[in-house]
């Protein structure tokens, strides 16, 4: 069993990036900069907007973190998303979810000009997603892709399971090992909450990618020997033994699992550091204007 090391992968890649940052900006151009917005004060989402924006000024990106209280009101909002749609110094917007229940999430993304939908969750990047068209790709699939290209994963031909299909990452990562690139041409069963023996899918599959948010979910006896299991999940589970008192854990049980495999990714230090790199490499893009909208 090898491990996919999403955290290693993930300082080199930074360390390209950083170095095409510089080179943008010795040429007199302006460095990528990224927005994002925070309402209210989630400790889960305080980290990860936190760890976004500490990883923009490592690598030379501007950014700016806008923070709202949880009583904004939605149209205080969109008139924010409005107005860095049309800042040209703001080449990427995201806006952290959870969001409190009278904020539509649907309608703060659509408002997300989609040339700075860097999270790639406007339904005008899914949709020429699924037609094969240049656009913005969801940072955790755009991540995972990432990774099993540059550790030479083969997935061509492949029968590949994934478990979970929300729009921000089972649905995109279906159709990203699905469509015909590389990686890619991977043949795709999507499983979810409703599918009966979901066993027999996971014991077929050469790769399966686990995004289903239950701790421990998939156990060895789910695996056949020399698969290549990617861990999406990244749930907060009780732990007294740490400071904070929790601990992230995956959706696959590692201890059984593990063994099985030809490659897996670890949680930590997998998917996680890979979905930070989608967002950049994606902001970087933008700032580029390589996709016309
Ligand atoms: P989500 O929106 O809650 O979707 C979960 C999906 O899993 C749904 O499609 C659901 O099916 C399916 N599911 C739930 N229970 C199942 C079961 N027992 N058997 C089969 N399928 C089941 O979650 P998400 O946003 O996609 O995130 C999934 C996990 O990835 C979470 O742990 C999240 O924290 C993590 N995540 C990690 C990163 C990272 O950077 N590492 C980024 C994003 C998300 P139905 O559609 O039928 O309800």
């Amino acid at each position: 069993m090898k491990i996919l090391d999403g955290k290693s992968l993930s300082e080199l890649i930074k360390k390209e990036i950083q170095s095409e940052v510089a080179s943008i900006v010795a040429s007199g151009k302006k460095a990528p900069h990224l927005a994002a917005i925070l309402v209210g004060t989630d400790g889960a989402s305080e980290t990860y907007v936190g760890s976004k924006v500490k990883t923009c000024g490592e690598i030379g990106f501007g950014s700016t973190l806008i923070r709202y209280d949880s009583s904004v009101t939605e149209s205080e909002l969109l008139e924010k998303i409005h107005e860095i749609n049309s800042n040209p110094e703001i080449d990427g917007l995201i806006v952290q979810s959870p969001l409190p229940r009278h904020i539509s999430f649907e309608k703060v993304t659509e408002t997300i000009h989609p040339s700075k939908d860097v999270d790639g969750f406007h339904p005008v990047n899914s949709g020429r997603l699924m037609q094969g068209k240049p656009s913005f790709v969801a940072a955790t699939p755009k991540g995972i892709i990432t990774l099993l290209d540059r550790y030479g994963i083969e997935t061509s031909g492949k029968k590949c399971v994934v478990i979970g299909r929300s729009n921000i990452v089972g649905m995109p990562m279906s159709i990203l090992m699905a469509r015909n690139s590389k990686p890619g041409n991977a043949t795709v069963t999507i499983c979810h909450s409703k599918t009966s023996d979901l066993k027999s899918y996971c014991l077929e599959a050469d790769i399966i990618i686990a995004a289903l948010g239950k701790p421990g979910f998939l156990k060895g006896d789910h695996v056949k020997e020399g698969a290549v299991v990617v861990d999406v999940g990244i749930t907060r589970v009780a732990d007294a033994t740490k400071k904070s008192g929790f601990r992230l854990q995956g959706d696959i049980d590692f201890d059984e699992v593990a063994p099985k495999c030809s490659w897996i990714t670890p949680v930590p230090g997998g998917v996680g550091p890979m979905t930070i790199v989608g967002l950049l490499q994606n902001t970087l893009m933008a700032s580029k204007k390589e996709i016309l909208f």
